[in-house]
């Protein structure tokens, strides 16, 4: 299957990790709208929010809880944005919950590099 997150999961392709369990990872998005702009992606490949089983939806808010947290207090962050794309405007057909600390709130300031060196520390 040409997947490009199930590439990511499989290793084929690299990625900055900053969280993995036995049913997600979340990674760095490669081009990310603003500083910490991270993906929960399940390990499962499932092509987007309509077929996401309940229980795996409650363990990725869970994950998303952790990792709203950890954004906010390491990037002091004011607020944070949770975003799931769909039909034309989702562009990898694996579903992915996007996490955006301050959309909207401030501009960006750092590359993603500086970032996962803050978040992985
Ligand atoms: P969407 O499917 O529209 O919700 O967005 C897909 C997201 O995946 C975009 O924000 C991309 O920047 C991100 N993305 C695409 N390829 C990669 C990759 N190889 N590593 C990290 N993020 C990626
Ligand atoms: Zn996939």
């Amino acid at each position: 299957m040409d997947c490009i997150f199930c590439k990511i999961l499989k290793n084929e392709i690299p990625s900055k990790r900053i969280y993995e369990d036995e049913k997600v990872i979340a990674i760095m998005d490669i081009n990310p709208v603003v500083d910490g702009h991270v993906l929960i992606i399940p390990k499962e490949h499932v092509e987007d929010y309509q077929g996401i089983k309940p229980e795996l939806l409650q363990h990725i808010y869970k994950v998303a809880d952790k990792l709203t947290k950890e954004l906010m207090t390491k990037l002091n962050s004011k607020g944070l944005t949770f975003v799931v794309n769909y039909g034309d405007s989702q562009l990898v057909k694996h579903f992915h919950l996007h996490l955006l600390p301050d959309y909207q709130l401030k501009e960006k300031e750092m590359d993603v590099d500086k970032v996962f060196e803050i978040l992985t520390k």
